[in-house]
């Protein structure tokens, strides 16, 4: 049984059997023949659809941007706009993916030689539930454009959006099965991932599932793009623009309930102007308003289960144990529902758990460190490498600095964020692959070769 629960009421909103045998080699085999006549349709007319599922997403943001909110917690007005960053991806790779796709004419030997790249079927999209349509999205419009198909299997806890997302496809007019929702369970991925009609698999999730998810992949033998967990850090030179700094810094940090693998979780702060900056992050920190998620006034809504609420306590308590100066929170908000109070710490040392564990929630940890170079030590004391920032009034320092950076993108003077015209992935235990812009649509097209030499009389 799959089941959908209201994280900010506990409340139980609807329940699904889940799939199981004939169910799923059903959905298989629909998806696998959509797949293939999807893949002859010509790339004006798949273009087409795709901007008709923007213009579809645009209309229904209301209704999902509340299945969203009611399942996972985040405010409202947060799920409307990740309905529309949505549409954005669809009429962003409906225009870039002839560019994307076109051949590549090589001079070699023969008379003619080129890249072409053609669809390789059906991708499985094993998902989380941070950014429930986000996360499905950025991955299903390139490979949809490309002439694949998507088989979903979603976080258990966002069934709903699941359900949604697969009904929206067929709203806008895209072949049934393209997009086909699995509601199973994790134990159901490695036998998805060896079924002979799934082609490659893309993976969003936390670094130990991504492990398993490798595995079976490994031993199937196929592509797999990984993006895992992150414990980013948000390096504050001391010639930066503080407040500047400081405001978006709470925004990195409390975004989302704090549930973004690329969210900034490691302010490594020059001493020089550590005092100024912490006085600065706590007061913007205090604005921030928790509560009812479908309530505008709500700026930071529940966390989406109570489980992970629990996760984020133990990663607290251990930390003040270990020695952090708790500033701000410390603790779940009393009364129902997974809210969590905003937390900072400060004086945290690298071996501390809020340092060293990936904290998927609203908590803060300030390192203070004398000088630059100790910051971006610091900053790569971490087996993740997922996206960092860099905050210096010096841009040719910055340009050096973002070099040794180690991590899959370097913003400076800003927040990292997703964006359908760059590439977006991890290195080291953050994941492999990209997602995006034109090297997220090549990691699921076969880059064929064409060598084609004079033809022989
Ligand atoms: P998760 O527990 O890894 O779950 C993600 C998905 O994987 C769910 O569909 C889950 O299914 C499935 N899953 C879990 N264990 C599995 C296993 N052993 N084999 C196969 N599938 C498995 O992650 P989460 O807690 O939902 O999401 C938070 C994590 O995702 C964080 O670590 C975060 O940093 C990361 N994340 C990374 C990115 C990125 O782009 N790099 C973006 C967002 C989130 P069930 O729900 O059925 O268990």
């Amino acid at each position: 049984m799959i089941v959908s629960t209201n994280p900010a009421t506990d409340e139980t909103l609807a329940r699904f059997e889940a799939h199981a045998g004939d169910a799923i080699e059903q959905r298989l085999a629909l998806a696998t023949t959509a797949q293939r006549a999807w893949a002859r349709t010509p790339l004006s007319d798949r273009l087409a659809l795709l901007r008709r599922v923007a213009a579809q997403l645009r209309a229904d943001k209301q209704a999902l941007g509340r299945t969203i909110t009611l399942e996972m917690g985040k405010p409202l007005a947060e799920a409307v706009g990740e309905v529309e960053k949505c549409a954005w991806n669809f009429d962003f790779y409906a225009d870039a993916a002839p560019g994307f796709l076109a051949d590549q004419v090589v001079a070699s030997s023969a008379s003619d030689s080129r890249i072409v790249y053609d669809p390789i079927g059906l991708v499985l999209a094993v998902m989380p539930w941070n950014y429930p349509l986000w996360q499905v999205m950025r991955a299903a419009a390139p490979v949809l454009a490309g002439g694949n198909g998507l088989v979903l299997k979603h976080a258990s806890n966002v069934p709903q959006c699941a359900l949604a997302i697969e009904q929206l496809f067929v709203r806008a007019g895209l072949p049934e099965g393209l997009v086909t929702t699995l509601l199973v369970g994790a134990g159901a991925v490695p036998a998805l991932i060896a079924d002979r009609r799934i082609a490659a698999v893309t993976f969003t999730g936390s670094t130990p599932a991504g492990r398993s998810i490798a595995a079976a992949a490994g031993q199937a033998l196929k592509k797999q793009v990984l993006e895992l967990g992150g414990s980013d850090p948000f390096i504050v030179l001391a010639d930066a623009d503080l407040l500047a700094a400081a405001t978006v810094a709470v925004k990195a940090r409390f975004q989302n309930t704090g549930q973004s693998c690329i969210a900034a979780k490691r302010f490594i702060v020059e001493a020089a102007v550590a005092d100024r900056f912490v006085e600065a992050f706590c007061d913007i920190t205090r604005q921030l308003v928790v509560g009812d998620p479908l309530d505008p006034r709500s700026t930071q809504g529940s966390m989406a289960r109570t489980s992970l609420r629990d996760e984020l306590h133990a990663q607290v308590q251990a930390s003040i144990a270990e020695g952090a100066k708790l500033l701000l929170g410390g603790g779940p908000v009393a009364g129902r529902g997974a809210f969590y109070q905003p937390t900072v710490f400060d004086h945290v040392q690298p071996g501390m758990t809020v340092a060293r564990e990936e904290t998927f929630g609203p908590a803060a940890a300030i390192l203070r460190v004398p000088d630059a170079a100790t910051a971006v030590r610091v900053a790569n004391d971490t087996p993740f490498g997922l996206g960092a920032a860099l905050w210096t009034g010096d841009l040719a320092l910055a340009a050096c600095l973002a070099h040794t950076i180690e991590a899959g993108a370097v913003f400076v003077n800003g927040m990292v964020a997703s964006d359908p015209r760059l590439p977006f992935g991890g290195s080291k235990e953050s994941g492999y692959g990209r997602e995006l812009g034109m090297l997220g649509m090549h990691e699921f097209m076969n880059a064929k070769t064409v060598w084609t030499g004079p033809v022989r009389t």
